[in-house]
Order: structure tokens, then C-alpha cells, then sequence
């Protein structure tokens, strides 16, 4: 299946392929030593006319001449090893009979045939394909030379010294010569076929190489000319670079031959598997489209449980048919394309050659534009119907809806519902591109009737149907047919693969030109990154559910609102998903987040929702809000106004001249404080800072930037506030202290001492639980 010839093949059909060859290689030379011998013959017959006494007739040895010609020529035509051999046995007899028959009548026959008795087996080596053959032939040969020229050996003297020659002589040298030359053949036949099958091998997986795959495919594709089915399967491991990249080449290596394994152990012995190139095979069978779909799908599913460091390989596939007179190239070309598709559809996933179902799509935005329309309207794919539910989105300022993001079910005819995720589940038969295009358009049918006209539609779409030639005047002019207008779409660009980062931003001008606004999906997810964010520039980011929930690292506050204020800083406008409780809906308030979606405003349904009394929450979360924000001002300054009054004494003692560490004496015993220290007016710290009860060496993570001596301050809110309102102590934000790695807020007050403006403080540990945060502006 892999190798040309096999690596399992037996003892036997190498024997075999060897006879055959040295068939093929001893034929031109058997015919050559025969031809001469027959002109040899020719040559005694003619010398025997000079010799005188009675002789057999010279139309006898004329006509054996002639058999002995007629098996030369039969020699070319010998179709097996034994045909060959039985003629070279003929061969040998006859010569014999052809002898004794020149020799006839005179005396000491043995004596003329002397040379020809050692020579004739010497040089019938060639005629000897196998060992079997030459001591057939060879027995036979003296045999008969015995029975045809006896002389009377027991009389004669110089007939048994003429045996003994032979036997002596002829029969060991024409044993040496026959195994001598066996063995060469033999040597080389294998050296050439290691070779050969060097040359046709991947030496890390064992498969077959590109090479020997397309000569055998050719090969293949000839045989089928009269007609058979052939497929090729061509699949490619997703993201394998990064495998090599994180854990090694060995790793890589070892993932190449896990999947030649695979694709071996799910292949049948006669179907061609050749790693192609670096992390890319083709596979040949006798199937049609179907069985080779299915082949592949079950390759995808083996491969997908081979486990790499970070997870599981997985591999796309492309399948094609073999179309009447194709050549391999093409074969596999069309097989490459729909391994494209496959990549840009997602990766882990089998595609068809079969060109997009254009028909069925067409034939959907037809129906669906044409029909009156109303939400909730179903269009018949596949064994399902399409249709849609919207989800709505609210405005937390203005405290009302503005739109819906239109989501994909499936409806089965008994009603049951199929969620998106396995409407695109990978599958043969599924071409995730054309359900995308065919959603975008069940959806805008579905809205045309019932979206406000002052309401936005967030339709989801995949970066590879985003980046699609042409798709932006597509989805336009579909649009404008339902009666909208692009303005009133929002195009979502789905966490997922497919179109680089440069397409989308090329592909997101010709929407915006069109007047879609663009929204980024799931930020924070997967692929979603800030640099894809900064070169798509949407007009709205869709922040991931899971955001809202994250907090600071060892300060248990939520990190929402300084990336809603990150994002509004770049320009984009921000969309929290997944608001399911009035905690998270308070959050989204207060991290001044522009819109809200989730189960707590509202759930998808089959028909354009009226916002009902949704606001009232959102509206009572900004009453939370406002109440909490004066609570926890007052439960701020409560904690912190003692370190205020210690703060403004140790002020006055030292404009009064008392030392720094008696000025500071009652401060550095509070609970929380972590340094006192007196910075002069370019930030720097004068003297060395009186240590707290929260003082520790703790924190040496941040060993290189712990000696706060080193630095200047002067540009740290604490100290730029402070030299704002000199003379009042001030209370900063939480920061991440340099020195000990913890959360600290910093009370200063900037002052004249000794004609030089310098700011006090007193670093507080704030990274205890339960500590009151100041109110966020
Ligand atoms: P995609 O999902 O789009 O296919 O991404 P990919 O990373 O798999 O594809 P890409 O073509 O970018 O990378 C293929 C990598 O395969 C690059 C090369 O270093 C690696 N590679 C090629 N041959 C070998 C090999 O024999 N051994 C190892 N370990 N790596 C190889
Ligand atoms: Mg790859
Ligand atoms: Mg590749």
C-alpha cells in the first residue's frame, strides 16, 4: 500500500520479482551465447567435411543446426522463468545430440568434443535463471553427453583422461562461474530494489514520498481509464507551526508520524498514502465521492484524538473526484482547493470539491427577499429549516433598546431546535461559508417587518464570508431588496479563523463605504487581540462574557472599567454580552459600558421583542449605583481621615524642626501603614522612608524596582494632587505599589519646609479583602 514494493513483502515474491527480473536482464545475453553457438556448430560442421572416414548425412546436422536456431529464436518469446528454462535445457540436449551427431564415425569422439564439453557449460551461465535450473540443465547436459558419446570409455585411455578433464575442470568451473554470476545479479537486484524504495520513501513517516505517490497515481488513473471510480483525499495539519514552534521539532516530528499511523491503520491495504510535503498528505482510493467523504471524516476524527502539549492535532481535509481523462496534478489541485476551503472555514473540518452549493443559496435569498416576511419565518436547508431569533441589545444611558442581534436556529420538522454551534458542527457535508451567507439573509428577511426603524441588527459573520470577494455589494444589495438600509446593520466578525487581520481591515473599508457599521466579537477570547482591534478599528467591540467577571490580580476588583475606558480611548464603542445578573448589570453601569445584552434584559425569542419594562432595571441600577457611590465615599474617608489628621501633624512637627523619624514616630505605627517618606520638589526622596507595621521585604518579584530612593515621584497622581492644594492631605486612587508588589493608596500633603516645597506621605497597604475602595469617577 505505502511503498512501491512493499516493506512487508515476503521471501517469496522477492524471489519472484527477482526471477522476473533476471529474466528480463538474461534474455539479450542467453540470446547472444546461443546465437554464437549455433554459428560455433555451423563451424564444426563445415570443419567436419575436411575430416575424412563415413559421417551422418549433412542435411542431418544442417536441419539440427537449424532446431538449434529455431530455440534461439524462441528465446525472446519466453513469457516465464520455466518457459526459459525448458529452453535452455532444450538447448543444451540438443547442442549434445548435434555433437555427437558431427562426431559420428570418428575415432576418439571425445577428443573432438573435449572443448566444447568444458566451454558450452561455462558459457551457458546466462541460460541459467535459477540454481534449480543450472543442476537440471547441467545433470542433464552430461548425462546425455555420456549416453551419446560413449567411444568405448573403458577401453579407451585417452577417453577416460578426457572424462576426467571434464569432470575435473568443466563441471567445477562451470559451477563457480553459475554461482558466481547468481550471486552478482542477486547482490545488485537487491541493492537496486533498497534503492528504490529509499527513493520512494519519507524516511520519517515510512509513507510513500511525492514521487513515487503521483508515478504510482499516474499509473492508477491509467488503469481506471476504462472506467472504475478514484478519489483523492488531500489533508493538512492545522496549525502545526506552532507546535514546532512551542514544544520542538521533535514533537512536530513525533505528531508526523502519530498521524501517518492513523491514516494507515484507517486506510485499506490498497489505497495509496504519501506524505506529500512538510505537514501535508494525499491519499488515493477506489471510491467515489461519497465512500471518500466518509474515509475522511473518519480520518479527521482519529487524527482529532491525537493529543499535542496544548490540546489535540487536528487536520483539514480536502476530497475530490476523479473526472474522466484528469491528470493527478489536477486531481490533487481540485482536492487543494477544498482543503483551502476547509482551512478558511475553520480548520478540523472535511470539504468536497463540489463547487458551493450556489443553487440552494440562491434559490434561499430568492424566498426569503421575495416573501412578504415576518419574523420567525422558517426556509427550508438541507433536512432542517433556517430561521431566526433576536436577542435585544439596550443602551444603559438612555436606558432604552436599539437593537437586536439576530441569532441561527434550525428547526427540525418535529419542531425540535439546533443551536448555531451544531448548525456549523464540522461535517462533510457542511460548508460553513454558504451557511453563513444563507443566515445573513433568512435574518434580514425575518427583521425587515418588525426591526424599529431606529434599531440596529447585529448580524454575525466569519471572517472568511467577511473577507469574501464581492460579499460587501452581495449583502448590501440583498439589504436594500428587504427594504433596510445598510446604516441600520451591524456586521459582528466572529471570534474564529479564517482571513488575516490585513483582509478584514481591507474587506471592513468596503462595508463601512456601503454604511454597515462593524462590531469585533468576543474581544478578550481566542484570536481576539488588541492589535486585531486597532487595525480593524470597529465602530463597537462586544466585550466576552467572561470579562465582566475578571478581576485584578490580589485585588478582587473587577478590571471592566479601565478596558471600557481603554476602548472608548481608541474610539470604539463597547458591548457587554452576557449580563445575567443585576450585579453584573450594576457593573456594566458603572464601567460606563454603552450597551448590554443578556438573559437579565432580555432572551432570544422568534419574534422582534418590545422592550417592556427593561429599563426599570436598568434604571434602578443607576439608583444602586448613585446610593453606593455615597456609601462608599463615606465608608473611604472614615478609614482613611486618621491617617489624614497623623498626617497633617507630622507636617507641623517637622516645620517645627523636629527629626524626620520623631515627626513620623505616631504615623509609622498605624496599622496599614507601609513607609512614611518625604519626596523633595523634583519627586525624589529625601532621606530614607520610616517603615510601618505593614512594611515587608515581602514582594521580591519586584526586586529591581523595590528601593524607592532610586525613583522619581513627581509624576504619580499622589504627589501631582498634593502640589495642587498644598497644605491638604490627600487620598489617592489604589496603585500598584513598585516597592512591595501590593495594591497600596498613598495620603500626602505637600508643604514648605526650610524654603522648599516637599510632599510627605505615608504609603498604605490597601490589599486586604474587604477594604473600601473609593467611588469610581
Ligand atoms: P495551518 O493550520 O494554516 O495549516 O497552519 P500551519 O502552522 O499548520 O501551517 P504552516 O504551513 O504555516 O506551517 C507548516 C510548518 O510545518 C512549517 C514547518 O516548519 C513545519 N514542518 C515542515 N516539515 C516538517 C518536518 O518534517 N518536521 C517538523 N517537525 N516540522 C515540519
Ligand atoms: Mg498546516
Ligand atoms: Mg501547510
Amino acid at each position: 500500500m505505502l511503498l512501491t514494493s512493499p516493506p512487508h513483502s515476503s521471501d517469496a515474491s522477492l524471489r519472484e520479482r527477482f526471477h522476473r527480473r533476471s529474466l528480463e536482464h538474461q534474455r539479450p545475453l542467453s540470446t547472444v551465447t546461443m546465437a554464437f553457438t549455433v554459428v560455433a556448430f555451423l563451424s564444426l560442421v563445415a570443419a567436419r567435411g575436411f575430416i575424412g572416414g563415413p559421417a551422418a548425412p549433412l542435411a542431418y546436422r544442417l536441419g539440427w543446426a537449424l532446431v538449434l536456431a529455431l530455440l534461439v529464436l524462441a528465446i525472446p518469446r519466453a513469457k516465464s522463468t520455466c518457459t526459459f528454462g525448458a529452453i535452455g535445457v532444450a538447448f543444451s540436449l540438443a547442442l549434445i545430440g548435434g555433437l555427437a551427431l558431427n562426431v559420428a564415425g570418428l575415432q576418439q569422439p571425445l577428443l573432438w568434443t573435449l572443448p566444447a564439453m568444458v566451454v558450452i557449460p561455462v558459457c551457458a551461465a546466462p541460460l541459467w535463471l535459477t540454481p534449480t535450473h543450472f543442476f537440471v540443465g547441467s545433470a542433464l547436459f552430461y548425462a546425455t553427453a555420456i549416453a551419446l558419446l560413449p567411444g568405448a570409455p573403458r577401453t579407451a585411455d585417452v577417453d577416460i583422461v578426457m572424462w576426467m578433464w571434464i569432470a575435473a575442470i568443466g563441471m567445477p568451473t562451470s559451477v563457480v562461474f553459475h554461482f558466481g554470476f547468481y550471486r552478482f545479479r542477486r547482490n545488485h537486484f537487491l541493492l537496486e530494489d533498497q534503492l528504490a524504495q529509499l527513493a520512494a520513501t519519507d524516511p520519517l513517516t515510512g509513507l510513500q514520498n511525492r514521487r513515487a505517490f503521483v508515478a504510482q497515481a499516474e499509473q492508477r488513473l491509467a488503469d481506471v481509464a476504462q472506467g472504475g471510480e478514484v478519489s483523492a483525499i488531500f489533508l493538512d495539519i492545522d496549525n502545526f507551526k506552532s507546535l514546532n514552534d512551542r514544544f520542538g521539532h521533535g514533537v512536530g516530528d513525533l505528531a508526523l508520524r502519530q498521524v501517518a499511523r492513523v491514516l494507515l491503520d484507517g486506510t485499506a491495504g490498497t489505497d495509496s498514502v504519501s506524505r506529500i510535503g512538510g505537514e501535508e498528505f494525499a491519499i488515493l482510493l477506489c471510491e467515489d465521492l461519497a465512500g471518500a467523504l466518509r474515509l475522511a471524516e473518519r480520518l479527521r476524527g482519529a487524527i482529532a484524538a491525537i493529543e499535542r502539549p496544548d490540546g489535540n492535532l487536528t487536520a483539514s481535509f480536502g476530497v475530490a473526484e476523479h473526472r474522466s481523462g484528469e491528470s493527478i496534478m489536477v486531481l490533487l489541485d481540485r482536492a487543494d482547493e477544498a482543503l483551502l476551503r476547509a482551512k478558511h472555514s475553520g480548520r478540523n473540518r472535511v470539504c468536497s470539491e463540489r463547487p458551493l452549493p450556489d443553487a440552494p443559496l440562491q434559490s434561499l435569498i430568492e424566498d426569503a427577499c421575495g416573501a412578504a416576511g415576518s419574523a420567525g419565518s422558517r426556509h427550508r436547508w438541507e433536512d432542517y429549516y433556517l430561521t431566526s431569533y433576536f436577542q435585544p441589545l439596550f443602551s444603559l444611558s438612555h436606558q432604552k433598546q436599539v437593537g437586536f442581534e439576530a441569532l441561527l436556529r434550525g428547526e427540525l420538522d418535529d419542531g425540535a431546535l439546533l443551536p448555531p454551534a451544531v448548525l456549523f458542527a464540522p461535517k462533510p457535508s457542511n460548508d460553513e461559508g454558504v451557511l453563513d451567507r444563507a443566515s445573513h439573509a433568512v435574518h434580514l428577511a425575518n427583521a425587515r417587518a418588525s426591526l424599529p426603524a431606529d434599531g440596529w441588527l447585529f448580524l454575525n459573520i466569519l471572517p472568511a464570508t467577511f473577507v469574501a470577494d464581492g460579499y460587501a455589494d452581495e449583502l448590501a444589495a440583498i439589504v436594500r431588496r428587504v427594504g433596510l438600509a445598510p446604516q441600520q446593520v451591524i456586521l459582528e466578525i466572529l471570534e474564529s479563523h479564517g482571513g488575516s487581520v490585513g483582509e478584514m481591515s481591507r474587506a471592513a473599508a468596503l462595508y463601512r463605504e456601503h454604511g454597515f457599521l462593524i462590531a469585533v466579537d468576543d474581544f478578550g477570547a481566542g484570536q481576539s487581540n488588541l492589535d486585531r482591534l486597532l487595525r480593524i478599528r470597529p465602530d463597537i467591540v462586544k466585550l466576552d462574557g467572561e470579562l465582566i467577571r475578571a478581576t485584578g490580580h490580589g485585588t478582587e476588583q473587577p478590571i471592566l472599567p479601565k478596558l471600557v475606558s481603554l476602548l472608548h480611548q481608541a474610539g470604539m464603542l463597547v458591548v457587554v454580552e452576557g449580563v445575567e445578573t443585576t450585579e453584573e448589570l450594576i457593573l456594566a453601569v458603572e464601567s460606563n459600558v454603552d450597551f448590554a445584552q443578556g438573559y437579565l434584559l432580555g432572551r432570544p425569542a422568534a419574534q422582534i421583542a418590545s422592550p417592556g419594562s427593561v429599563h426599570l432595571r436598568i434604571d434602578d441600577a443607576f439608583d444602586v449605583i448613585a446610593q453606593g457611590r455615597a456609601h462608599q465615599h463615606a465608608l473611604f474617608e472614615s478609614v482613611v481621615e486618621p491617617y489624614r489628621v497623623a498626617l497633617r501633624e507630622a507636617a507641623d512637627a517637622l516645620r517645627a524642626g523636629v527629626t524626620m523619624d520623631r515627626a513620623f514616630s505616631c504615623l509609622a505605627t498605624f496599622e496599614r501603614c507601609v513607609s512614611c517618606f518625604i519626596l523633595d520638589a523634583s519627586g525624589r526622596q529625601l532621606g530614607p522612608e520610616v517603615p510601618g507595621p505593614a512594611w515587608s521585604m515581602e514582594g521580591a518579584s519586584l526586586h529591581p524596582v523595590a528601593n524607592p530612593r532610586d525613583a522619581r515621584w513627581d509624576h504619580r497622581p499622589y504627589y501631582r494632587n498634593a502640589v495642587l492644594l498644598p497644605g491638604v492631605a490627600i487620598a489617592s486612587n489604589p496603585y500598584l505599589s513598585l516597592a512591595s508588589g501590593r495594591p497600596c493608596i498613598a495620603v500626602t500633603l505637600a508643604a514648605q519646609f526650610a524654603d522648599e516645597r516637599s510632599v510627605i506621605g505615608v504609603e498604605l497597604d490597601w490589599s486586604a479583602q474587604g477594604l473600601p475602595w473609593p467611588a469610581r469617577d
